[in-house]
């Protein structure tokens, strides 16, 4: 067993500050939070430095160099896990973007391998596509947007059954409320995203099972008067999470605003990098279903202009909505740690500094920079 005691620290688990108390860690999970240090423990020196949950980010395309739609294999999703660690993800979900069959299937595989392989910082998959609005596709490829199918459905099912958590992104227009209840009720999370659907209609698959909007304001129906829109779903559905990208090119500072304050519980918006492989490199793009995406001043767009994916990090994010938006801290790290586990439905496991938890650490110096870095209990070098 290897025991770990992180002491002179300022502890943040999640809702409490716990100051001259040491984190206990062992085999990869916390076991207290303590006054004194257990006989034979490694003693990691935290030295005033602010000891808080691991990032855990739900839509990671890519990283490292590396796309998940161009890497679909378990080497793929160490690369990408790895690019974001340094920034403070301590768990993820490769994102593959709408795709062929083949694809797909692939990306299945990937994380059944991943997850038999225990790799460090892998979470879960994350299908967002095929089946999506074509109205709605934002970098998605229009060709490859299709309606689910029977197999589509049971090969989804059968992932969540036989290697563990899932997140899909469909769109009203090609899944019926039938198959979003059916993936629902099998343990498969359910976001709606790339839609046009109302409000009403919205509502609806959120009474069925539906846990989820993806990137909030992007690629779906806005708020209007008359009209809610699955932005007015999403805000004013109490059970619905919602993911943000927090850029400030996505969502202007004020909207993301306006929807912070307006969300009610227990559903919370939670941040979601939507990183493309340019995250820890100097790339000047990338190609995406053969089409070229530019990287410039903190943007990716396709030539046409469209927004294709995020060139911001976890702990960027984490800072904007706190230094932008004028969150408090305690809130801006739970919308990174805690409330994307609660929207995972593992809230009781991860995203959190508690007894039981994951490992997951970050030692911050106070101006809010990362030191270092635990995965498991595991620092990375
Ligand atoms: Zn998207």
């Amino acid at each position: 067993m290897t025991l770990t005691a992180i002491t002179g620290g300022r502890i943040f688990d999640g809702r409490d500050w716990h100051d001259g108390r040491s984190l206990i860690v062992a085999d990869g999970r916390v076991t207290a939070i303590s006054a004194g240090i257990p006989a034979g423990a490694r003693q990691v020196d935290a030295d005033g430095a602010l000891v808080v949950p691991g990032f855990i980010d739900l839509q990671v395309n890519g990283g490292g160099g590396v796309m998940f739609n161009d890497h679909p294999t378990p080497e793929g999703i160490a690369r990408i896990a790895r690019a974001h660690a340094r920034f403070g993800t301590t768990k993820l979900l490769p994102t593959l973007i709408t795709d062929n069959r083949a694809v797909t299937a692939e990306a299945r595989k990937a994380g059944r391998e991943a997850a038999a392989r225990n790799t460090a910082g892998f979470l879960g998959i994350h299908l967002e596509g095929p089946h999506l609005s074509v109205s709605r596709k934002g970098a998605h490829d229009p060709a490859l947007i299709r309606p689910m199918e029977a197999a589509d459905l049971e090969a989804l099912l059968a992932y969540r059954r036989e290697v563990g958590l899932l997140l899909t992104t469909i769109a009203t227009e090609n899944v019926s409320i039938d198959q979003a209840r059916a993936l629902a009720e099998g343990g498969v999370t359910v976001s709606l995203g790339h839609t046009d659907t109302t409000c009403v209609e919205a509502l609806d698959y959120f009474a069925a099972g539906v846990r989820m909007a993806t990137h909030l304001f992007n690629a779906m129906s806005p708020l209007g008067h008359r009209e809610p829109g699955l932005v007015g779903a999403a805000i004013h559905g109490g059970s619905a999470f919602a993911g943000l990208i927090a850029d400030g090119f996505h969502v202007d500072p004020v909207s993301m605003g306006v929807a912070l304050r307006a969300k009610q519980g227990p559903g919370r918006i939670f941040i979601v990098t939507d990183a493309m492989s340019t995250i820890g490199t100097d790339d000047a793009g990338l190609m995406l279903n053969g089409r070229r995406i530019f990287r410039e001043g903190g943007r990716l767009t396709l030539a046409d202009g469209t927004l294709a994916g995020a060139d911001i990090d976890m702990l960027s994010s984490v800072l904007f909505v706190h230094r932008r938006l004028g969150l408090p801290i305690e809130e801006a790290i739970r919308m990174a740690s805690l409330y994307p586990a609660e929207a995972m439905g593992v809230g009781d496991r991860h995203g959190r500094l508690l007894p039981g938890y994951a490992a997951d650490i970050l030692l911050l110096e106070p101006s809010l920079s990362i030191r270092s870095v635990f995965i498991d209990g595991a620092e990375l070098e």
